[in-house]
């Protein structure tokens, strides 16, 4: 192989490295963002679950008061009924207590439900605590594996970079400007090698004889009439 394709290999393979390892830098974000939100989303709706828990309660209590003071409300009756001396008056108040009274029965039923209701809500905010705790621990190990994925992805990139530059340093400048140049437009890789004999490597399409002979021979860096990536032979 020409030296200096054996060169612009090893170049190429840090700075393929080095372009793997910026993609999955520029990733990071995205990844520690989205379990951010994945968390915050759990933790509102663990929020949620407490609230509508005690607002079942609260409209308990509020029947509870309703009961009392339609309690108050028979007594009030019930002493009236004694005071008076009226007929009327005295079937009149019976109404009211016998009314009051059903409304109590009415109340103390919806009150039932809601402690049901308030005593299924309680069970289901226990179990989604220990759900949502697990859930956070999780998320945080995940967001410390991320913080440590960056710091080690951090130093490959200064390393390679120190790695390429240093490499670079050592082939001719021409060869190295082309190269890059080729990296760049392709996307993937620059220096590919004669596929099956017959073919470029790079974009697969099948080179003329004179370029294969131009490849196998090493005497001079051939390009695929194609791609126009640079082409070694592989013995
Ligand atoms: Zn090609």
């Amino acid at each position: 192989m020409l030296p200096v394709l054996e060169s612009l290999l090893v170049l190429q393979d840090r700075d393929v490295k080095l372009r793997r390892t910026l993609k999955e830098l520029e990733l990071l974000p995205s990844e520690e963002k989205a379990i951010a939100d994945k968390l915050k989303f759990q933790m509102s709706e663990f929020e949620a679950l407490k609230l509508r828990t005690n607002q079942i309660e609260s409209e308990r209590k509020d029947l509870d008061n309703q009961v009392l003071s339609k309690k108050a409300a028979i007594a009030k009756y019930k002493g009236a009924q004694l005071e008076t001396r009226k007929n009327e008056e005295f079937q009149a108040f019976g109404t009211e207590i016998e009314r009051a009274e059903k409304t109590i029965v009415e109340l103390e039923d919806k009150e039932l439900v809601l402690m049901e209701a308030y005593d299924n809500a309680q069970k289901a905010v226990a179990a989604e605590s220990i759900r949502v705790k697990e859930f956070e621990k999780a998320a945080h190990a995940r967001q410390q594996d991320l913080a440590q994925k960056k710091i080690n992805l951090q130093a490959a990139k200064l390393q390679l970079e120190k790695e390429s530059s240093e490499l670079a340093a050592q082939i001719d400048s021409v060869e190295v400007n082309r190269y890059r140049r080729l990296l760049q437009s392709k996307g993937d890789i620059a220096i590919v090698p004669v596929e099956n004999g017959s073919s470029c490597g790079g974009c697969h399409m099948k080179l003329t004889q004179q370029t294969i002979l131009n490849a196998k021979s090493a005497q001079k860096v051939t390009p695929c009439e194609n791609c126009g990536r640079l082409l070694y032979w592989i013995v």
